[in-house]
């Protein structure tokens, strides 16, 4: 199977039938925002609200989402929203690692397409698939990452034959707290909320830099793990 855009990769997701989520949901939740911005929000997985309104972060915790957004000067229409996982997870437990990888292809076609210069990955399980790393959000969050996207292809989604055009480019990871686990653990009164305000400063300095060039030509060990997220 081949998607030659976003929109047929999306298609293909409004459809999905391959994990046991496809059972339990009302609505496949693909994105929102804009898909010709620079900047990425990658959260973990549709709640309540998102699986009735069909979009991401439409209920509390994207009202923080919203209202950080709205502190660096920015709304949704200059970024784009989604999430690991397209549907939600019944009781909004956790996912699950089977279900993360059925919809892997889905969140990788979302990179490809939309190429963003900055990813925001909000908590862990966004944080531990874009680093390709089991890392501890507590331990990252307000850091950056510079990381390689795979070069534009040809006629190559899903791990087909197509062919790499060059290098990929840089992209800046910067993890931070998932708005709900900010909610839960005190609001605007905590710590956490302090680091939140904090990332988003920086999510607004990086995006003020000049964009990063082309990657260089590395050493085979050095990507190794990073490709294989791709
Ligand atoms: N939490 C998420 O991770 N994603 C949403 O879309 C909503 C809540």
């Amino acid at each position: 199977m081949t998607w030659q855009t976003l929109a047929e990769a999306r298609d293909e997701a409004l459809g999905c039938t391959r994990c046991r989520l496809a059972g339990g949901r009302t609505q496949v939740v693909w994105m929102d925002g804009n898909p010709d911005s620079s900047l990425m929000f990658v959260g973990e997985a549709p709640g309540f609200h998102e699986d009735r309104q069909g979009l991401p972060f439409v209920g509390a915790a994207g009202q923080l989402l919203d209202t950080m957004l709205r502190s660096i000067g920015l709304d949704r229409s200059q970024c784009t929203i989604c999430n690991v996982i397209k549907c939600r997870p019944p009781g909004n437990r956790d996912p699950m690692p089977d279900e993360i990888e059925s919809c892997r292809p889905f969140l990788e076609a979302q990179l490809r397409f939309i190429r963003p210069r900055v990813i925001v990955t909000l908590g862990n399980f966004a944080t531990r698939f874009i680093l390709a790393k089991q890392v501890s959000i507590s331990r990252v969050r307000g850091q950056r990452f510079e990381i390689e996207l795979p070069p534009a292809q040809h006629g190559q989604e899903q791990g087909g034959q197509g062919q790499a055009r060059g290098r990929g480019p840089l992209v800046t990871v910067i993890p931070t707290f998932h708005p709900a686990a900010v909610l839960h653990g005190g609001g605007n009164a905590s710590p956490a909320f302090n680091a939140l305000q904090d990332d988003f400063r920086l999510i607004a300095s990086v995006l003020a830099e000049p964009p990063p060039a082309i990657a260089e030509e590395p050493e085979p060990e050095e990507t190794a793990e990073q490709e294989a997220l791709f």
